[in-house]
């Protein structure tokens, strides 16, 4: 059984044209240059940036590109969402699908997530599915269960042929653009019951699943985080936009 080693940037709402071509030029060069073709790249940044990105990527074999958001809709009268069928037709491979602040603050429910995730599926997109619990849910005891919970609702409805594509992030929310990340055994810990939860419905399947964590990781702890056996990559939010910190943490497998 072999996992893909993921590294993906999540830029979230930030980066003004000319610095988006600028950090992918530095990104592809320093990629190319440190980075074993072994390891997957995947940017995710803000949807106007998909097509020259796109361009910017053409001989590049392990940098891919990925949404962070999809519509719930195939296509029509839905102002201001982006449908997976046209990330797709950038040339898009991935969507992040269930971060956090998209739960949050744009109320994306576990029922929503499971149409996205269809949608996305659909359309040949691969979902980087996240999950994670607060602070709170953690300090009462509630973390295992609560995120076993987010990935029956929005996944166990999936065919197996439909689940080997998922990848899964498990983000933390109190460790999320805090500084603050999981030690290794927190982080271990809890991807190890994820792949456990997930053994339970899809069996010798969830062997394959690249489960990311995401939450202040960084070039320096980048390393010791992706050599715990359950963790095949990150999630990277705010390290993402600097290239010389998200190739160190791309270099980190
Ligand atoms: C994220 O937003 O997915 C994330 C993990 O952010 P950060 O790395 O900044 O904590």
């Amino acid at each position: 059984m072999t996992r893909k080693k993921i590294a993906a940037g999540n830029w979230k709402m930030n980066m003004k044209h000319q610095e988006g071509v600028i950090l992918i030029s530095e990104v592809v060069n320093m990629v190319k240059d440190e980075v074993p073709s072994t390891t997957t790249v995947v940017l995710c940044p803000p949807f106007p940036h998909l097509g020259y990105a796109k361009k910017m990527l053409q001989s590049q074999p392990n940098i891919f590109l990925g949404g962070q958001n999809c519509a719930d809709k195939a296509s029509g009268a839905y102002t201001g969402e982006v449908a997976a069928g046209i990330l797709k037709s950038f040339e898009v491979d991935y969507v992040i699908l269930g971060h956090s602040e998209r739960r949050e603050y744009y109320k994306e429910t576990e029922e929503l997530l499971a149409t996205k995730v269809n949608i996305a599926l659909e359309n040949d997109l691969i979902p980087i599915f996240c999950c994670g619990e607060t602070l709170q849910q953690r300090q009462s005891g509630q973390h295992f269960e609560l995120v076993c919970k987010q990935l029956t609702a929005s996944l166990f409805h999936l065919t197996p042929e439909q689940y080997a594509k998922i990848v899964i992030a498990y983000e933390p929310i109190w460790a999320i653009g805090t500084g603050v990340t999981a030690t290794t055994d927190q982080a271990q810990e809890m991807h190890a019951v994820i792949r456990k939860h997930l053994a339970g419905k899809f069996g010798e399947l969830a062997q394959s699943t690249s489960i990311l964590y995401g939450g202040s990781v960084k070039g320096d702890n980048a390393k010791e985080l992706f050599a715990c056996p359950d963790v095949d990559g990150g999630l990277v939010g705010g390290a993402s936009l600097k290239s010389r910190e998200f190739a160190n943490i791309a270099k980190s497998f």
